[in-house]
């Protein structure tokens, strides 16, 4: 099919509620992307924030075509031989580096999903019903997740919302020490806030954060589906502060491009009833599979530790271009935000229009979200593309 004839369907049907680029995205591999006309790209957006591992990876596509002859999607209500090693494989990954007695794992389809367990888990074990949410954070677009997602562009025309949801500002401990008391049921952050702008937190915040949480029976929710997955430069970025929130979520590439998302959390914390949260496909072997094939092929591939070298380099790379349109470069591992002085949509028309596609984050933000997997080479053509596009 050609690009009008897609637009045209697509154009025609679309809820309306995502504003599309006028490409249509027809195959991946690795870190390249290619549209319908053959036009080649640079995936500097991991699709988005998905494609850790880059896209259709041979060990995960190769798990995904033995499990689709073998058992699709399973009831919830059975046990199921890859569901199990892959909840081994996850404990196992979650434990040591969250400092994690042990875990529950509930798994679902989807970021959002992950975060209304997360929610539902705050409630259900603490028996209280606010929820302190931070400035700019970004934590999905279903009712209760929505709730706490802070951009009122996606909140407002669908209030009134879940009740007793507090916006605090982020990195700022005495805005969160003044909010939080003896009723509240969960704190709810990032540790770098993705779709909010790529901020970061500093050490003594969370430190404060988990105490504070301590202080008052709270528990502290990270919402790492953006962050997980060695985005950072470690497994969890959560490991960057030594930080042990009670319940971490994940989504995006923990599914290895299927529709996965994750809500673990210290078995210390207490655990739902039967029939209090279930989902239907929520841990269907076949995510399970691709799953666990990512969990291998990060350490196979020591991908944790190539995000920190890449990250490390390219944004030292970027600020060296000494661009007059940049205000400030910063992130963490391979989550890199370029802060604009204008606004970040010519821009990123214009790199799209140059082979790199990109992403923004909020008006002038340019962010970038590699595959882990990424050569240093296609790296530095971005770099030399973006030298071109924010030069003099
Ligand atoms: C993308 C994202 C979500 C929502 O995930 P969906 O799979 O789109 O529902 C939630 N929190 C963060 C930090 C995200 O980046």
């Amino acid at each position: 099919m050609n690009y009008t004839d897609i637009e045209q369907i697509e154009a025609t049907y679309n809820s309306g509620g995502v504003g599309r680029r006028p490409i249509a995205l027809v195959k991946a591999q690795g870190a390249r992307l290619w549209d319908s006309e053959g036009n080649e790209y640079i995936d500097c957006a991991a699709a988005q924030g998905w494609a850790n591992v880059g896209h259709s990876h041979p060990t995960v596509t190769a798990a995904i075509q033995r499990q689709l002859e073998t058992l699709v999607a399973s009831q919830e209500s059975s046990y199921n031989d890859q569901r199990a090693l892959w909840m081994q494989a996850l404990a196992d990954t979650l434990n040591p580096r969250l400092n994690w007695a042990d875990c529950y794992i509930h798994p679902s389809n989807s970021g959002t999903e992950a975060n209304e367990a997360a929610l539902k888990l705050a409630r259900f074990v603490t028996r209280r019903t606010e929820i302190i949410a931070m400035v700019r954070g970004f934590h999905g677009r279903t009712m209760g997740a929505l709730s706490t997602t802070w951009n009122k562009k996606y909140r407002i025309p669908f209030e009134p919302l879940i009740p007793e949801i507090t916006h605090v500002p982020y990195n700022n401990i005495d805005k969160l020490s003044a909010a939080i008391s003896d009723k509240t049921a969960a704190v709810l952050v990032e540790i770098v806030q993705g779709e909010g702008g790529v901020h970061l937190g500093d050490e003594e915040y969370f430190q404060k954060m988990r105490q504070l949480c301590d202080q008052h029976g709270a528990l502290l929710i990270v919402d790492e589906i953006q962050t997980g997955v060695g985005r950072t430069g470690k497994w969890f970025a959560s490991e960057h502060h030594g930080l042990t929130p009670d319940v971490i979520t994940l989504g995006k590439s923990i599914g290895g491009g299927l529709p996965m998302g994750v809500t673990a959390w210290q078995t210390k914390v207490g655990r739902f009833k039967p029939g209090t949260h279930g989902s239907t496909f929520g841990g269907n072997p076949l995510a399970c599979v691709a799953s666990r094939a990512v969990i291998e092929v990060m350490a196979e591939e020591q991908l944790v530790e190539r995000a920190a070298y890449l990250g490390g380099w390219l944004m030292d790379e970027i600020s060296a271009l000494d661009s007059p349109k940049i205000r400030e470069v910063r992130g963490l591992g391979l989550m890199i935000g370029i802060q604009l002085k204008n606004k970040v949509t010519p821009i990123l028309q214009q790199l799209i229009a140059q082979g790199v596609w990109a992403l923004p984050a909020g008006l002038n933000v340019l962010r970038l979200l590699p595959p882990l997997t990424i050569e240093q080479d296609d790296l530095k053509h971005v770099v030399k593309t973006l030298g071109e596009v924010l030069g003099k």
